[in-house]
């Protein structure tokens, strides 16, 4: 069952075309990459998905809401973990996970299982601006989770992250994988590659391929997924 489907959606910003005529649809329970260099329209496209900022034309229809009337309908389903972290620095990080619950209602178990999920425990007292950025994003994305969303939004969530802690954090996705609709945006082809069950490659606010890693390897006739992409992106641009 498709969660999210997109049709003909574009975004103008004056002249500039940040998305052009785009149309995906992703399935429930996936994890679904979004790829693309620099200025290729995924921050819009997930800002139009969240409600952030207005699409330019299009349909959009997440969980059967329509974006432009149910909206707020929308909001209850999703969560993000936008690029910069969303923590509060003087809470600890306990503190951090209980603001967050007592919004949503949330009780004790959801904060049990949220901090074993994400390995949280030691640093439970320790106030999130002492924390590493390794933790400090595990926390964002943790906190991301209390509203126990049905699709969740990760923009870059291992940007600047040493290659321990990112691997940490993938395996802490995988863990979700299934259970929640997961859309992520990564510069690291390698992320994509071991964490994607399909993905979509923008550039210049157009929509190139979707599809497995396998099937864009087999389409552009490459060994490797990062050849794949500068293969695709190339021949757009020649
Ligand atoms: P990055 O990988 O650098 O984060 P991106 O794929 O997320 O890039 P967007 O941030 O979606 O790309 O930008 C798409 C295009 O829209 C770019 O050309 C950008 O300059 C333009 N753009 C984005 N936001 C605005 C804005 N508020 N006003 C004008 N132009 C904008």
């Amino acid at each position: 069952m498709n969660i999210i489907t997109i049709d003909n959606v574009c975004k103008n910003y004056k002249a500039k075309k940040a998305l052009d005529n785009v149309s995906l649809s992703i399935k429930q329970g996936e994890l679904f990459g979004l790829l693309g260099v620099n200025g290729a329209g995924k921050t819009t496209l997930i800002k139009i998905l969240c409600g952030l900022t207005r699409k330019t034309s299009g349909t959009i229809m997440i969980n059967n809401f329509n974006l432009d009337k149910e909206i707020n309908k929308i909001k209850e389903i999703i969560d993000i973990s936008p690029q910069e972290t969303s923590v509060a620095n003087n809470l600890t990080v306990k503190e951090n996970l209980e603001f967050f619950a007592n919004i949503y209602n949330n009780n004790a178990n959801t904060i049990k299982e949220i901090v074993d999920i994400f390995n949280l425990n030691e640093v439970l007292n320790q106030r999130a601006k002492t924390l590493s950025g390794g933790y400090k994003r595990r926390l964002s994305i943790a906190i991301a989770l209390i509203s126990k969303p049905k699709i969740l939004f990760l923009d870059e969530p291992t940007l600047g992250l040493d290659v321990f802690a990112r691997r940490e954090l993938w395996n802490i996705i995988k863990k979700l994988q299934k259970n929640i609709t997961i859309i992520l945006t990564s510069h690291y082809l390698e992320e994509i590659e071991n964490l994607c069950d399909r993905v979509a490659i923008l550039s210049n606010g157009k929509l190139l391929k979707t599809g497995t890693i396998e099937e864009i390897k087999q389409i552009t006739n490459t060994q490797n997924f990062e050849d794949a992409f500068i293969k695709l992106v190339e021949a757009k641009n020649e």
